[in-house]
């Protein structure tokens, strides 16, 4: 296991060193130095909580995505600030062993989500070592949150090709139940990026055995996402948004590469968390700053120059952001993955999700992929409610993504 202090390439001490020669000031409060940025300063904000539906969990309004931190201490220092929902990834990230070590230390506060890749064909026995490798990996005795991972994408690594059928797999649920009554599972959640994914949503509500759901949540959201989560909240189910600011998708836009800034990621946090019936959100937070500037939205209330900020990123992006709302696809007579691929595209161009999105590409069944785009007259753009330029953008993400190696 890598030692501690080789990982701590940015440590709180060097971000303040590097502060120092920019426009911060340096201020010493004992155990942590706190930096007063020009527009990051959220010291004095304190955490807020909400409990995440009939698991009764009491989750920080802001929790920590992917655990993709820029310095081992990042860490440290979100959870002192009151974030206690760590969401983290299906399969090993670096690093993965020094940050549970950090976790385990405070494992009593701290609400780990873990993603379970269950299949149709999942047996209750493989599904109960499936969860013993979680505990082992995550080196703790349980996970708060088991999330079905992924519903609706094919995943041909882990045999993954049926979708609804996943969540009505008895076994599966027989399972979670015996790891509930033995403490080793809080709670079980579904996670779905596919086209359909509001009938997955729907189902699990419907089926009474979920506690939670994490789905896209965000300011370009399509109405029926609202209603979505009214019903989730009747239900006592919690819902936790991701992908809240919204793709990144302004590298593209010329003249707005600067949206990115610090007030409109607040913006964005601000908007998710001023729906009563969203539970908490997750978002990356890999530098001090960031940790800084999301608890910092708490502090401000969702207002005039807020909604301004996102109304003008939303209509920039609008030919090229899809809302995932699947208008499109029925037009389409190949049944290829419109909203799907976009978001691989969106991966590897803006996130730099490279080999992940390369896979998930590969994963597509052949007729789902963008392979006749090309020479199509394209019936599916009129159907489109943001005009989004489908055959173009298809055409160029199956170039991208049809390569061998990354
Ligand atoms: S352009 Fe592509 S996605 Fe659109 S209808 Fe043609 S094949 Fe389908
Ligand atoms: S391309 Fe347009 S219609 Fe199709 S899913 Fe995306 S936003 Fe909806």
């Amino acid at each position: 296991m890598k030692s501690l202090k080789n990982n701590n390439k940015l440590t709180r001490r060097n971000f303040i060193k590097k502060s120092l020669f920019g426009t911060g000031v340096l201020i010493n409060t004992g155990k942590y130095f706190q930096v007063k940025e020009k527009n990051i300063v959220s010291k004095d904000v304190e955490m807020k909580y909400r409990i995440l539906g009939k698991s009764g969990l009491k989750v920080s309004e802001i929790g920590l995505g992917r655990l993709e931190m820029q310095g081992e201490n990042v860490l440290d220092y979100a959870l002192d600030r009151g974030i206690n929902y760590i969401d983290t990834p299906h399969e090993y990230i670096q690093g993965e062993e020094d940050r549970m070590l950090r976790i385990k230390k405070r494992r009593d506060k701290v609400v780990i989500a873990s993603l379970l890749v269950t299949s149709h064909t999942s047996t209750k026995q493989e599904t109960m070592k499936l969860i013993e490798n979680i505990l082992k990996r995550m080196q703790t005795d349980y996970v708060d949150i088991a999330i079905i991972y992924n519903v609706g994408s094919v995943i041909r690594k882990y045999g993954i090709t049926q979708h609804i059928e996943r969540l009505k797999n008895e076994n599966v649920i027989e399972a979670i139940n015996q790891a509930k009554k033995e403490g080793k599972v809080r709670a079980l959640g579904i996670s779905s990026h596919g086209r359909d994914f509001m009938d997955y949503m729907n189902y699990a509500i419907d089926s009474g055995h979920f506690d939670m759901l994490m789905l896209k949540y965000n300011f370009m959201s399509f109405p029926d996402e609202k209603e979505l989560l009214r019903k989730a909240k009747q239900n006592n189910v919690g819902s936790v948004a991701i992908k809240v600011v919204g793709g990144a998708n302004d590298q593209k836009i010329k003249g707005y590469e600067k949206s990115r800034t610090p007030e409109f990621r607040r913006a964005a946090i601000k908007w998710v968390l001023s729906n009563p019936d969203i539970t908490n959100l997750v978002i990356r937070m890999p530098t001090f700053e960031e940790v800084d500037n999301c608890i910092r939205a708490l502090d401000e209330k969702y207002g005039y120059n807020d909604r301004i900020l996102l109304e003008k990123y939303a209509s920039s992006v609008k030919p090229y952001y899809c809302r995932w709302c699947s208008t499109c696809t029925q037009a389409c007579p190949y049944g290829v993955s419109i909203p799907d691929i976009q978001r691989y595209l969106m991966y590897f161009t803006n996130f730099e999700y490279k080999k992940e999105a390369v896979e998930k590409y590969a994963d597509l069944l052949p007729e789902q992929k963008a392979n006749y785009c090309s020479d199509c007259s394209a019936p599916c753009e009129n159907k489109c409610p943001n005009n989004i330029h489908i055959k173009e953008i298809l055409t160029e993400a199956h170039e991208i993504l049809s390569v061998k190696t990354v």
